[in-house]
């Protein structure tokens, strides 16, 4: 068993699509193992991206995540960091397939619905900036 986190960010959070997108993990058969609101400071938020820190969209992405509520949840399953990755979908909501969240739901390059960790080490260190 494998936990990811993921973050139903506020372009989605303020549409009142929580639920969709949930039901998208639920009906691969993955858990819910822990969810909460949270307000993302702009300091955990710089803390999450901090990879991102001086890329070009970088202030653009601080100002959207710490705009509106978000949802954060960690989700357990068999390989999940994969398939949560492969249920939300390229970055690019363009790009993406139209059965994923992204392709679904996702507005922009930056305003693309959700967050999902991309490697194991990833998932351990985001899970405990949310869930501490
Ligand atoms: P992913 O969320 O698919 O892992 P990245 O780690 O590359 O994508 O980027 C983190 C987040 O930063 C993206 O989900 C998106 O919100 C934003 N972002 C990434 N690249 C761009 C870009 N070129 N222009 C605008 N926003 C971007
Ligand atoms: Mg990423």
């Amino acid at each position: 068993m494998e936990k990811t986190l993921v973050l139903i960010k506020p372009d989605a959070t303020e549409r009142n699509i929580i639920g969709s997108i949930i039901s998208f993990y639920e009906k691969q058969g993955l858990k819910i193992s822990q969810m909460q609101m949270m307000e993302a400071s702009v300091e955990k938020a710089t803390l999450h991206y901090s990879e991102h820190i001086g890329r070009p969209y970088f202030d653009e992405l601080i100002s959207y995540i710490t705009r509106s509520p978000l949802c954060a949840l960690v989700i357990e399953g068999e390989d999940a960091i994969n398939k949560v990755r492969k249920i939300n979908g390229n970055t690019d909501p363009e790009k993406a397939d139209k059965n994923t969240i992204r392709g679904s739901f996702g507005l922009s390059k930056t305003e693309n619905s959700v967050h999902a960790s991309d490697c194991s080490e990833n998932a351990q260190r985001e899970i405990k900036i949310w869930f501490s």
